[in-house]
């Protein structure tokens, strides 16, 4: 059977210490990638004991993505430690919902800070060693919202939105060097993010999905691990979309 291995690859997954980001970093250690573990939150010890337990090394750091020098000092770190990057996944991410008329500026602002800020930030940080290296990949995790749209998430639409035109943007910037940039789509996945919703609009959102259920962190971490994965060398510039049919 072929099996994808990111072995000997260093990667950085930021907002990782739960939900997808977890999810990712727990199949790129499965792959035989070491990784760098961004967030804001404490990084859970049963999450380094999981990347221990595959024989690959973890190195947690606390970083607000929303901040540009927090994303410098990450890739910064990430070269001082283990000599290169070669796989950013920028993961984190935030909601502050509400209707447009009621929607307040810092609540637009924290969401496009954290959400498309940090990507070029962090992008920004660690194209340059990519790009010297004539190596790498960047995966961006947008959103169905940033295709379809969603009444009460204009900020969050309008920064996942940024999200997929920045990474096809940067896909013709750094292909001549071999770097790929691409996006990942999710539609409603189980995580803290969704769980708040209540749920009417569980049962709302569920009855337009085709396959007729919310996806899980893994179906979505595992989209990362293809594209980041030698399996991808000939996709970039591509928004794989993750939703259960349900944006189609
Ligand atoms: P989640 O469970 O809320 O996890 C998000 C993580 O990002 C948390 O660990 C959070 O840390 C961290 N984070 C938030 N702000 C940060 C900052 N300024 N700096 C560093 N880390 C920060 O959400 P999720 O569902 O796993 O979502 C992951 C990504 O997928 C997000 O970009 C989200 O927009 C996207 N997405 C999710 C869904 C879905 O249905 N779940 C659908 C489409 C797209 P704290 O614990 O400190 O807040």
């Amino acid at each position: 059977m072929k099996t994808i291995s990111l072995e000997g690859q260093i990667a950085v997954v930021t907002g990782a210490s739960r939900g997808i980001g977890r999810a990712i970093v727990e199949e790129f250690v499965q792959a035989g990638a070491d990784v760098v573990i961004a967030d804001l939150a404490d990084i859970p010890q049963d999450l380094l004991d999981v990347v221990k337990q595959h024989g690959r090394r973890a190195l947690p750091i606390k970083v607000d993505v929303s901040k540009v020098e927090d994303c410098n000092q990450l890739i910064d770190t990430t070269i001082a430690e283990f000599g290169k990057i070669d796989i950013l996944v920028n993961n984190a991410g935030i909601t502050r919902d509400a209707l447009l008329m009621r929607m307040e500026e810092d609540a637009w602002d924290a969401v496009l800070a954290v959400n498309l800020k940090s990507v070029y930030a962090c992008s920004r940080a660690a194209i340059k060693h990519m790009m010297k290296a004539r190596s790498g990949v960047i995966i961006n995790i947008s959103s169905v919202a940033g295709i379809m749209g969603n009444a009460g998430q204009c900020n969050y639409a309008a920064s996942k939105a940024g999200v997929i035109g920045f990474s096809k943007s940067l896909a013709r910037e750094v292909a001549g060097r071999n770097v790929r940039v691409n996006c990942v789509a999710p539609g409603f996945i189980r995580s803290k993010m969704t769980d708040v919703l209540d749920e009417k609009v569980k049962q709302a959102v569920v009855a337009q999905i085709p396959l007729g259920r919310f996806g899980e962190v893994t179906d979505i971490a595992q989209a990362v691990l293809y594209l980041a994965s030698p399996m991808a060398q000939y996709v970039t510039g591509a928004v794989l979309v993750v939703d259960g049919g349900m944006s189609m």
